[in-house]
């Protein structure tokens, strides 16, 4: 079975907010990955704007609609919904998904951050709508709260949100986890702590699809450091990686944050090569 990668040009030829132009020389850079022979590049099409209104309000939607940026996230969120199907029918074994403007700080009727509609919210009310039932394990280790994913997914029980911030924090039926990822880390702590709180917690949830937002600002020398270095990055997509085998490998990665340019090159381009492995 196939990876996909979902990458509009439209992301490389913007400067956008937080993240700035991150994907200048995409998807050039990721040539060699997309070469390989389990490796499928796909051009993602806008969300449907009624899909999007199952999650904000009439009046966050309409605003939305007349930002320059809002093209962006509509691509990027047509790109979550697109694989997370394509996954769930088994078409694909995992994903990458790049994404500008959507994400974790865009909660149902508010937005701020750099994101500006939700990125896991339309995802999972698509999934749950096709596929009754279905379990979604969300894991945030972008550096900030995921107010937005929780504001979204707050009271649904077959979701699981393990949001790496700067609290600790268990609500809404230990289903909705924040873990404080430290100010001032290693590479290991964080792994041992994605381990015990998030992998850990994935026998008793049993999942059929994990979604990762992989932001990369917790970097050393990015703009929400951890003191994370680039190496860790792989590292983590590997453990992820390895503990989807509980839902039969079913992978969707997000990009979000981080606005270093070589070390969004080098974490992307590693990840697509894990996701193919
Ligand atoms: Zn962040
Ligand atoms: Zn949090």
């Amino acid at each position: 079975m196939k990876t996909g990668v979902f990458f509009h040009e439209l992301f490389s030829q913007k400067v956008w907010h937080i993240i700035n132009d991150k994907f200048q020389n995409f998807p050039g850079v990721m040539q060699e990955q997309l070469n390989l022979p389990n490796v499928e590049l796909f051009e993602p099409k806008k969300v449907d704007e009624q899909l999007l209104l199952k999650v904000h309000t009439l009046r966050f939607i309409d605003n939305l609609k007349k930002q320059w940026y809002a093209e962006g996230a509509y691509y990027t969120i047509g790109g979550a919904v697109e694989a997370s199907e394509k996954i769930m029918l088994g078409e694909l074994r995992n994903a990458l998904i790049f994404g500008v403007a959507a994400g974790h700080h865009a909660e149902r009727d508010s937005a701020w951050g750099g994101t500006y509609a939700s990125f896991c919210g339309p995802t999972i009310v698509n999934l749950q709508e096709k596929f009754p039932g279905v379990k979604v394990a969300i894991l945030d280790t972008d550096s900030h709260h995921g107010n937005g994913t929780r504001d979204v997914t707050m009271g649904n029980h077959n979701v699981l949100h393990v949001c790496f911030c700067s609290v600790n924090r268990i609500e809404d039926n230990n289903t909705k986890i924040c873990v404080d990822s430290g100010f001032q880390t290693t590479d290991d702590r964080y792994l041992t702590l994605v381990e015990e709180e998030f992998v850990n917690r994935l026998d008793d949830f049993q999942p059929d699809i994990i979604i990762h937002l992989l932001g990369h600002d917790t970097a050393k020398n990015d703009y929400g450091s951890r003191g994370l270095t680039k190496e860790f990055f792989p590292k983590l997509v590997q453990l992820v990686k390895n503990s989807a085998e509980i839902c039969n490998g079913r992978y969707l990665i997000n990009t979000h944050g981080g606005a270093s340019v070589p070390i969004c090159e080098y974490v992307y381009t590693n990840t697509i090569k894990i996701l193919a492995e």
